[in-house]
């Protein structure tokens, strides 16, 4: 059941790279599966494949257990909902909604049940009678979203839905659609460029870079085990410190030297070389300290309330990305010892995370020279 992929491929001309490698991925049923990545990393053209609106190169789609490459898309039996509402303006909101169904020649009794259903569901039956030029943003992608359901189709592609409104609607935006995804059961595909939204929304995160799959996780797994540097610093803000590390020894060793002047021993020694070592924000801690001591200078300070976010440049001219709790007073250039108090990341020269150390108590695996 649920949608796969398999070792899917795109390439727009037989002559050119593929925009797409190799993409395999499970979708179950009733699941919030969400597609991230920077701006042409090839989301649109994974989700138009799945629709059938552009066809697969190479590789299987499969929909309930059936192969789905040559389906065309109105057999797919899935809705689209895309970031431009694409609302006749000349109809109003309850013949938007009941366009689709009177296409399919569905009975009127049926069409006014199914869209008075719809509307109810996402708060607009009081605006059926209006045109799309006399709703708010919020709004007409209410009623785009009122299509869909309209559809009663069980899978439900959506492309950037929410980029063309406002900060606070998209997050209102978030929670209904996620909340109405769950009432009806929806297997929702959901695109976005947005790391938040990911996080908040989803399931399971696809998380797309360069054209490759990088990682397929539940956002925490994201968050907690990223698989690469790309990862680690799509996700969270402000973004993780990545700090070249070197070993201390020239044999295989547990002491790493952060270039900062942090020193972390692993639990297992690794081989000779140069890594890079992934600390988050809130895993560093600043202490003021005396002119001469210390390994950083504080160059900005930003006093969110709840939290404080301190830049700081290391001795060896590296910025640094520190989250404190609460508010914390530290005036400019003043001098601070940098230490880490939770757990790290070291990753290859491939960008690849080979190992994850620490998360109870710090002093016993990094000190501060
Ligand atoms: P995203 O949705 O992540 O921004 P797209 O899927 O739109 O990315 O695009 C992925 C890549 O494919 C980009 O390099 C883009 O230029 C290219 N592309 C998209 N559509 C076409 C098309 N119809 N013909 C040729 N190349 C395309």
């Amino acid at each position: 059941m649920g949608i796969e992929l398999q070792s899917v491929t795109k390439a727009y001309d037989k002559n050119e790279q593929p925009v797409l490698h190799d993409v395999n991925a499970e979708i179950q049923d009733g699941e919030l599966f969400v597609i991230v990545g920077p701006s042409g990393c090839g989301k649109s053209t994974l989700l138009r494949m799945i629709a059938g609106i552009i066809p697969i190169t190479s590789g299987r789609l499969l929909i309930n257990n059936q192969v789905m490459n040559a389906v065309p898309p109105k057999d797919r039996q899935l809705s689209m909902v895309f970031q431009s509402y694409a609302l006749y303006p000349f109809l109003t909101v309850a013949d938007n909604v009941a366009f689709g169904l009177r296409a399919r020649k569905m009975p009127a009794e049926e069409i006014e049940q199914r869209v008075n259903d719809a509307l109810n569901m996402v708060n607009l039956t009081a605006f059926r009678d209006r045109k799309p030029r006399e709703l708010s943003g919020g709004q007409r992608q209410r009623v785009a979203l009122a299509r869909a359901i309209a559809s009663d189709s069980k899978i439900c592609l959506m492309d950037e839905p929410l980029s063309n409104l406002d900060a606070q609607l998209r997050v209102r935006m978030r929670a209904e659609i996620r909340e109405l995804q769950r009432k009806l059961g929806l297997t929702l595909i959901y695109v976005t460029h947005d790391q938040t939204e990911a996080m908040t929304m989803a399931d399971h995160v696809m998380v797309l870079n360069d054209h490759h799959v990088q990682q397929i996780d539940t956002p925490l797994d994201i968050y907690n085990h990223p698989a690469n540097h790309f990862v680690a610093q799509f996700f969270g803000t402000p973004q993780i410190n990545l700090l070249t590390a070197t070993t201390m020894s020239s044999k295989a060793t547990r002491e790493l030297q952060v270039a900062e002047g942090v020193q972390v021993t692993l639990e297992r020694p690794i081989t000779v070389g140069t890594y890079t070592v992934g600390i988050r924000p809130n895993q560093l801690v600043a202490t003021p300290v005396a002119a001469n001591e210390g390994n950083a200078t504080v160059v900005n300070v930003e006093a969110l309330g709840e939290t404080t976010i301190i830049e700081a440049m290391a001795d060896n001219g590296k910025a640094l990305r520190i989250v404190q709790a609460g508010q914390v007073q530290l005036p400019l250039n003043q001098r601070i010892a940098v230490t880490v108090s939770g757990k790290v990341f070291i990753f290859d020269e491939h960008e690849q995370l080979i190992a994850e150390e620490g998360g109870a108590t710090s002093d016993q695996f990094v000190s501060v020279h």
